[in-house]
């Protein structure tokens, strides 16, 4: 079968590949129909996540038809149509009891490796190094998708695919980011980072009720789809010092609730873009001395290991509540699923490039670069 598979920075090819097999009798087999790419897959693109061998295969965006299933799997039947988490849970664990899916801690055969070089262990993901277990991911034709009673969610709707794939990740990373931020009516929310990420926790807030929505970047196309959410206000921080916008705009007190939907990109992509040296969290700092006292920081963006510069002083003496992690997909699926079959929200209305799985390479490098007003890139196997 053919797969996108990882040969260093930069770097991704389409290769041809054994067709995975049944290993564990609670494994599934399933036909990928159509696939994402993630902001999540530019970190392992540019060479910043441990653990990444040559070979392997990426993404942890997929859906498809179930084709073959192991002994011990219940629910799910040949035929079946999945959307498939981007965590790999066992569903038995003391974390995975409490829904804290993408904390499993049954998951990662390399969690040692993980606490050794990441200081912590999660649970495994697909397509995501060997840090974090060493699973094939799911650009490619097939993917074998272990404990499939747990994950993948059966869509018996005829809903498109598009519609409902971003429930593997971004949709229920977005909801999840605006959930962690506690946004209470009348709320001010601030929104660093207009990727897919961040246009999903924008519009999340406005599902739950907040009363202004400011959405930060210096990408137009991605400003001008923030805008089109409700009255969602749009800073563009190549242009305009984002604490003074916030701090005129609140009355001097700063917005109550800020997510942070960039992570650790701001310091290694984007360095031409914000001032100073290279290694500061510089999202985390922005956002920490822009909240207002008392209010809530929300992390779905991704940070790799130790990072110095991290305001603790400010962060502490002025009572802020900080919420992060991956994303606990399995919680989600079904509520989540309902907003899209009652049309309370399209995900689909994100995309912006599609293309079959040899289109990969090139729409990676479009996608890593922000180029040709690129959001959001869908490949159909
Ligand atoms: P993306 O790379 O497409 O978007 C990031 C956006 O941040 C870009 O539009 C960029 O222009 C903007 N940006 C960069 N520096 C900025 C700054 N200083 N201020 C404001 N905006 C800035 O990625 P994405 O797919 O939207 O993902 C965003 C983050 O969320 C990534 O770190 C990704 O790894 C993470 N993520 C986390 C989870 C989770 O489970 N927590 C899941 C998926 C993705
Ligand atoms: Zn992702």
């Amino acid at each position: 079968m053919q797969a996108l598979r990882w040969h260093g920075e930069g770097d991704v090819r389409v290769d041809e590949v054994p067709k995975p097999e049944i290993e564990e009798p609670t494994d599934a087999i399933v036909e990928i129909t159509a696939t994402a790419i993630c902001g999540s897959d530019l970190h392992l693109y540019n060479d910043f996540m441990p653990g990444m061998e040559e070979g392997d295969i990426l993404g942890h965006e997929p859906m498809g038809e179930v084709v073959e299933v192991g002994e011990e799997v219940d629910d799910l039947r040949e035929g079946d149509r999945v959307v498939i988490p981007f965590t790999i849970s066992c569903g038995e664990c003391w974390f995975c009891e409490n829904d804290l899916y993408s904390l499993c801690d049954e998951t990662n055969p390399n969690a040692e490796m993980a606490a050794e070089t990441m200081g912590h262990s999660p649970a495994g993901l697909f397509g995501f190094s060997h840090t974090l277990g060493g699973y094939d991911g799911g650009q490619a034709e097939y993917l074998r998708v272990p404990h499939a009673d747990v994950g993948p969610i059966k869509i018996e709707s005829d809903l498109s695919d598009e519609e409902v794939l971003f429930l593997s990740d971004i949709y229920p990373t977005g909801y999840m980011a605006a959930e962690n931020a506690e946004i209470e009516e009348n709320d001010t929310v601030a929104v660093w980072g207009c990727g897919p990420v961040g246009q999903f926790a924008i519009q999340s807030a406005w599902m739950m009720g907040a009363d202004r929505v400011i959405a930060i970047d210096r990408i137009e196309e991605r400003l001008g789809m923030a805008e089109g959410h409700a009255d969602t206000e749009v800073i563009d921080y190549s242009e305009d010092d984002v604490y003074e916008w916030l701090m005129d705009e609140t009355d001097g007190r700063g917005p109550d609730r800020c997510i942070d939907a960039v992570g650790s990109e701001a310091h290694h992509t984007c360095v031409d873009h914000v001032p100073d040296e290279p290694d500061r969290p510089y999202v985390l700092q922005e956002a920490i001395k822009s909240c207002r006292k008392g209010g809530t920081l929300s992390i779905p963006g991704v940070y790799i290991g130790e990072m110095d510069g991290v305001p603790m002083g400010p962060l502490m003496n002025k009572a802020l509540t900080v919420n992060a992690g991956q994303t606990h997909v399995q919680a989600y699926l079904n509520p989540l699923l309902e907003t899209i079959e009652n049309g309370e929200i399209d995900p689909a209305e994100i995309i912006t490039h599609r293309g079959s799985l040899e289109d990969g390479p090139e729409l990676y490098e479009t996608f890593n670069d922000k180029e040709d007003d690129c959001v959001k890139v869908v490949l159909e196997p």
